[in-house]
């Protein structure tokens, strides 16, 4: 059977224990993935320490970019590798991986890559008493070691928006992968290697978190930030680590994202979008929409709509051009999401489609399948509307006016992102505008530039990454104040 190992100073090494990676659409083991003990995470950290002494540290900016570029071609040139590790750890349709996972990871290199290029610093004049004046500049430091752990849902492309933007700043990383999903960022450390990214400057350990890898990342005195995508008391917890030795953070954590429908919008554009705003990837994006509001006057079309939608879905072998709906990613995952499916009843909620298993008569039935759900009839304040499901599922209310909206879209302790969806264009603007959140959409969704600010406020997250926000987390400036 495979063996998928840790990554330290440019060597393939295992652990002490191993797990199981298991395939979501069957249940079956496909790897072994060995653990990093904490001396392995300690060896990783001064590899990478060591390594910003040596040619990372000396190389010119240009040198880096060109390095990052090749990384992409590394990617690109083991595309196939890539959809097929990413289908076989998440489960997700190849068509998915094949059109956003594999693709969004190379580009986050080549966009740094250009990024960093173009980027200036501050300059300023000052005048002094005496006349001469003097001359303030900045220049850009890497932060030095930075710790990288991320989740399952889209691992490759959320990992390397992070290690993208670390390297393109001088940065050595070591990343803690998702336990769920450790392929892809194994497979990356081959790329790296492809590219001419000296050893010790990226590093990969694989684990859990608690008493794991991510932990001792997290503690490690040596580390200078941590950069985590996952679960809001995740979030929590890491703060909590990365106090004693106070390092920066970067946040990118949980959502429960409202979608405004109003009755002017086209409303076949609509339906697509949010179709694929509440069941892209198994609903199993950060950015989905689990909280859908329509204006009252297309209620009933538009909860019939959706609803002939999700029926629509095809929950085929992932490998299969059509399957456009995958498992979600382990037993576990699927019991909570399954709770929640039992909890929105028990409030009171009108199942108008889906709330179980789908049964397949074949291997897959040993997968982590569900169904795709829609709810209507919960009250407001039902836990089913507060809390991250993170699967395939969206409850419907109904409302009468913009405020009416406004008022229940912000009404969550998470703000990640929101959708808009209307005809009238001064309304999308205006209601937009005033959505808690770090992204809103109009008219679209999951629609990325990334030069663009990204995260969250509230549960969501703490800072902005993508752009020359990435840049200014991933480095330090130093003021340099020259008396003329
Ligand atoms: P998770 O928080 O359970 O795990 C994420 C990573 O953190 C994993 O690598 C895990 O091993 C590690 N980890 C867990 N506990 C840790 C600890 N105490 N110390 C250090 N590391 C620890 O999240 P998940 O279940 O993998 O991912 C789903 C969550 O991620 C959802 O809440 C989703 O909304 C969120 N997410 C957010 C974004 C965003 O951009 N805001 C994007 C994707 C996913």
């Amino acid at each position: 059977m495979k063996l998928i190992q840790n990554y330290i100073d440019g060597r393939f090494v295992p652990g002490k224990q191993e797990f199981d990676d298991v395939n979501p659409a069957d249940g079956k083991v496909i790897a072994r993935v060995t653990e990093a003990a904490e001396v392995q995470v300690n060896e990783a950290v001064a590899a990478a320490r060591c390594a910003l002494r040596g040619e990372w540290g000396r190389i010119g900016i240009r040198e880096r970019a060109a390095r990052l570029q090749r990384i992409a071609d590394a990617i690109e040139k083991r595309f196939d590798c890539f959809v097929q590790a990413e289908v076989a750890d998440t489960g997700k349709p190849v068509s998915l991986a094949a059109k956003l996972d594999v693709p969004r990871a190379a580009a986050n290199f080549r966009v740094f890559a250009d990024l960093v290029k173009m980027s200036g610093v501050e300059a300023f004049q000052t005048e002094t008493s005496d006349g001469t004046g003097a001359l303030n500049y900045a220049v850009r430091k890497p932060l030095g070691v930075v710790g990288v752990i991320t989740p399952w849902n889209l691992p490759l492309l959320l990992l390397t928006w992070k290690v993208a933007p670390a390297l393109a700043c001088g940065n050595a990383v070591v990343v803690k992968p998702s336990e769920e999903t450790p392929a892809t960022a194994t497979l990356l450390a081959e790329a790296m290697q492809d590219a001419g990214i000296p050893k010790g400057i990226y590093n990969v350990v694989h684990g859990f978190g608690p008493g794991s890898a991510g932990e001792f990342l997290t503690r490690h005195p040596d580390v200078n930030a941590i950069t985590f995508t996952g679960e809001s008391k995740t979030g929590a917890a890491i703060m909590k680590a990365v106090a004693p030795t106070v390092k920066p953070v970067s946040f990118e954590l949980g959502g429960k994202n409202a979608a405004i429908v109003f009755a002017d919008c086209n409303f076949e554009e609509t339906i697509n979008g949010i179709s694929d705003a509440v069941f892209l990837n198994t609903g199993q994006v950060c950015l989905c929409a689990e909280r859908v509001y329509i204006e009252r006057k297309i209620f009933g079309a538009f909860v019939e709509a959706l609803k002939q939608q999700a029926e629509s879905l095809y929950a085929g072998w992932p490998n299969d051009a059509e399957t456009n709906l995958g498992p979600l990613i382990s037993a576990q995952h699927r019991e909570k999401v399954l709770s929640y499916y039992r909890l929105a009843q028990e409030e009171g909620a009108t199942v108008v489609t889906g709330g179980g298993i789908p049964k397949f008569g074949d291997d897959r039935d040993n997968g982590f399948y569900v169904q795709p759900t829609i709810y209507t009839g919960l009250p407001e304040a039902a836990r089913c509307g507060k809390e991250e499901i993170f699967g395939p599922v969206c409850h419907i209310a109904p409302f009468d006016s913009e405020e009416e909206a406004v008022a229940l879209a912000n009404d969550t302790k998470y703000g990640l992102a929101a959708s808009i969806w209307t005809g009238n264009l001064k309304r999308g603007h205006r209601v937009a505008q005033q959505m808690s959140v770090g992204i809103t959409w109009v008219n679209c969704w999951f629609l990325r530039d990334l030069r663009t600010p990204f995260g969250g406020v509230g549960l969501s997250g703490i800072g902005r990454e993508g752009g020359m926000h990435s840049l200014n987390f991933y480095s330090e400036l130093n003021n340099i104040c020259v008396k003329l």
